[in-house]
């Protein structure tokens, strides 16, 4: 028949089919990894918009990422020739975002509020607790930013939180203290923008039944990852909430997830939401898809096998028609630093092979293990881009340059004001500093507004500094996004600063790179050299506008507002945002990916957390070790443990052809050494999918020189001698088509004690110029040193591969 004729149905299962043409009713969807899960969400948008069922304005689609989102718009407007402008497709918190700015006025929010990331929060409850002396060794700030959070994603406000015993009473009395002053300051934290948008709709019926009218269809990935707000705030919109509407004629919630991707509980997710969703929304339509299309089997297999070992689990399996494909390869080394050196002689020979560099990711449990990893690939000018971790608007330099920006924007924002008042110093000292915030305090205003009351030397420091801030306003008014990031580097004084700083170098880069953040900002969001500003609609989403997408017919758009009497005064007004809060609400949402510049094929580097919805061609887990992963934090405690298993099984199903397994039996973390058995996770995968392999001309001998021998010798006491033959001698392959599978030849190197380096010496390097060495580490292959240079600081380099000259 037509329906399922239509070209878009192509190439889809019987039950993905049947997902994607679901009637308009609610639907759980409960698969396994690379199942096609998102592929039927995108394609069910595609299908009720071609075929009339919904006008875009009518979908609210909810990804996990950012990253989704805009693959999900890129996607869409490939299969159909439509204006995406009015779809509601993005992260809990970018809908949130766009949902208060349409409404900040009935949300209690200044136009231009502002959004606190994880380090602003810290740094804002650090500020509350010494402005109230509160002990910080009884309170830790992070402790207390954690349990703000938690009540936050659990819907509870200072006032509804129970507090039984003095210590948990002052815990809610600095709740209490911190919605006060970010409400002061006009900033939200994240979890603000999702309890805001949640408690206007709960409260504000127009504005709710708006709403509920509007979304007809709304679509949730990564169901298994939603907390307790997330799903109270589907509910409200979907008119299931506390005033229970009919709930939705003709209007219907499909919720896709996998109980065994369920990752985020540290972060208040509830895999129960979905026994709940089936029951509060009466869900008849539950549909499992069982055949994985993303990996080959041997990938798969190692997959199943591992997550076979969690008890708390629905049940679903997963198949495969595209063959075993190639063995997983593991790989054990001797350093995190020979891991790291294996690691980009893999890459190379991928790259060579044809690879792209984009479909090659690495893969860590922490942050802190991408360091070794990514001078590795520095030194051997690899491109690459980290996601999540130090962000790029995180680094210190940034933040300094955002805070002028959104103290321009708002004076009142006492973070900012903060973090810059001294910097570049400026001679406001500690107690100058203190002073302003008791005046502050007790006239209950802002930091800016109390200078003027500061008296003597001190006030007039400060009031220099406020009215270096009044011009730098005055001169940006009317200027372009980039004119005004130009204009604060200079005139604040950061651009000079760096300059004299021994370290400035990468730090004025990176602020010549935050110029071309907001070009790139300004181009991608459509507007201008002229325009000053920006819909409010595009916020949150990367519109792409060709043309030739403004097809689709948008009465039914038209059709579905209701009467201009029926709305509440702003409702859905076309407010507009200047560029520069555009850019920093963008700032604080998005993940910076810029390390490698835009459009540069490069290797990507993240998380396992953050790699969740993702799949690429090749894929490296590292750091398989008991304590890193898992987790060292969750080795005591089953659930941990299963935990951290699911977190293995989104990491190895991210995989399409080919997955490595890397181990090492020493690494640096935390400033220690330390001497890691391999993981557990390596006894619960199956044999005949594994292939051990060593790099042909990486000698184990020079890999394990003098003083190292304790290393083979930690490790083979681990795991019980399930594999014996695995640690200290093991570097021999399993499988008897080693010659095959053996990793590919390595260009041979020079094995190097002879690099007659010593400390103290002058060196040259092509990139960094003129330094000197501070320190040798490891022999052979594995040495290193670490070299002050002149113009860059200081940095560890593999000296097999760092091409350094003695001067
Ligand atoms: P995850 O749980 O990791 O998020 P998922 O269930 O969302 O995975 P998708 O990302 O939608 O899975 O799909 C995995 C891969 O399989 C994608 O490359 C997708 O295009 C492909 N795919 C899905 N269904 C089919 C199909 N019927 N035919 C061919 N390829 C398919
Ligand atoms: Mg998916």
């Amino acid at each position: 028949d037509a329906v399922s004729s239509s070209p878009l149905l192509q190439n889809l299962n019987p039950e993905q089919l049947a997902a994607v043409t679901l009637p308009a009713t609610h639907a759980l969807i409960l698969a396994g990894a690379g199942s096609g899960k998102t592929r039927v969400l995108t394609t069910r948008i595609a299908w009720l918009l071609q075929n009339g069922y919904v006008s875009p304005g009518g979908i609210l689609a909810v990804t996990f990422t950012n990253k989704a989102a805009k693959e999900m718009l890129t996607r869409l407007s490939s299969m159909l020739p439509i204006n995406v402008r009015g779809m509601w497709i993005g992260t809990f918190h970018g809908l949130c975002n766009r949902f208060l700015r349409a409404h900040y006025k009935l949300a209690n929010l200044p136009s231009t509020f502002q959004i606190l990331d994880t380090q602003d929060q810290l740094s804002a409850i650090k500020r509350l607790c010494k402005q109230f002396g509160i002990d910080d060794e009884r309170f830790p700030p992070k402790d207390l930013m954690r349990f703000i959070a938690g009540c936050k994603e659990d819907g509870l406000r200072a006032k509804d939180v129970p507090a039984h015993d003095e210590n948990s009473r002052k815990k809610v009395e600095i709740y209490d203290l911190y919605e006060q002053q970010c409400q002061r300051e006009g900033v939200v934290d994240f979890g603000e923008l999702m309890l805001r948008s949640y408690e206007l709709l709960r409260d504000n019926a127009p504005i709710r039944e708006h709403y509920q009218r509007r979304f007809r269809h709304i679509l949730i990935d990564e169901f298994q990852d939603t907390n307790k707000l997330q799903y109270a705030w589907i509910k409200m919109l979907a008119g299931q909430g506390a005033d229970a509407m009919e709930s939705m004629p003709g209007g219907s919630v499909v919720a896709v997830g996998d109980d065994d991707q369920s990752i985020y509980a540290f972060r208040g997710a509830r895999v129960g939401n979905m026994a709940d969703f089936v029951r509060e929304f009466n869900v008849t339509h539950q549909i499992k898809l069982e055949r994985n299309y993303r990996s080959f089997g041997n990938i798969l297999d190692s997959a199943n096998a591992l997550i076979s070992h969690n008890t708390q689990r629905l049940g679903k399996n997963l198949s495969t028609e595209a063959g075993p494909g190639e063995p997983v390869r593991v790989y054990e080394s001797a350093s995190d630093f020979a891991e790291a050196q294996w690691f980009v002689d893999e890459v190379r020979q991928l790259v060579r092979d044809g690879t792209e560099r984009k479909e090659i990711a690495l893969l860590y449990r922490s942050n802190a293990q991408s360091r070794v990893m990514e001078s590795a690939l520095f030194n051997a000018s690899i491109p690459y881009r980290v996601y999540g971790g130090l962000r790029f608007f995180e680094r210190a330099e940034i933040k300094h340059a955002l805070a002028y920006l959104r103290l321009l924007d708002n004076p009142h924002d006492d973070t900012s004001f903060m973090r810059v008042v001294n910097f570049p110093p400026r001679g406001i000292g500690a107690r100058t500093i203190e002073q302003l915030q008791d005046i502050s305090n007790a006239s209950g205003c802002s930091l800016h507004d109390g200078v003027s009351a500061v008296p003597g030397k001190a006030g007039a420091n400060l009031g220099a500094f406020v009215a270096k801030l009044d011009v730098m306003r005055e001169q940006t008014a009317g200027c372009t996004l980039r004119e005004i990031i130009e204009l604060v580097l200079k005139h604040s004084g950061l651009e000079e600063h760096y300059k004299t700083d021994k370290d400035g170098q990468d730090r004025l880069e990176n602020l010549a790179e935050l110029v071309n953040a907001a070009e790139a900002f300004v181009s991608q969001e459509g507007f201008g050299r002229d325009a000053v500003a920006l819909p409010v609609d595009e916020l949150g989403v990367n519109l792409s506008q060709s043309p030739a997408s403004q097809g689709l017919d948008m009465s039914a758009a038209v059709l579905d507002k209701p009467s201009p009497e029926q709305l509440a005064p702003d409702l859905e007004t076309g407010e507009t945002l200047s560029p520069l809060v555009a850019f920093l609400t963008h700032a604080a949402l998005e993940s910076g990916d810029n390390q490698a510049q835009a459009g540069q094929d490069a290797v990507q580097l993240m998380t396992v957390h953050s790699s969740k919805g993702l799949e690429f061609d090749c894929v490296f887990i590292t750091g398989l070790e008991d304590g890193i992963f898992p987790h060292e934090n969750a080795l005591n405690d089953a659930g941990g443990i299963e935990e951290e298993r699911r977190l293995m099984y989104v990491a190895i199903t991210r995989a399409r052809k080919r997955l490595y397994l890397s181990h090492s039996q020493t690494r640096m973390l935390h400033g220690q050494t330390r001497y890691n058995l391999k993981s557990r996770f390596f006894d619960e995968l199956p044999e005949s999918a594994l292939k051990w392999i060593t790099p042909r001309n990486r000698g184990f001998a020079s890999g394990l020189g003098s003083g190292s021998g304790n290393w083979s010798g930690a490790s083979n006491s681990g795991s019980g001698g399930a594999r014996g033959d695995w640690a200290g001698s093991g570097f021999h392959s399993k499988s008897g088509n080693a010659e095959r599978f053996a990793s590919p030849p390595v260009p041979a190197q020079k094995s190097a004690p002879s690099h007659g380096l010593k400390s103290g010496m002058k060196v040259f390097h092509a990139k960094f110029g003129e330094g000197k060495v501070q320190m040798l580490e490891g022999t052979g292959d594995d040495a290193r040193a670490q070299i002050n240079f002149t113009r860059h600081g200081v940095k560890w380099l593999a000296l097999s591969v760092a091409k350094l000259t003695v001067i």
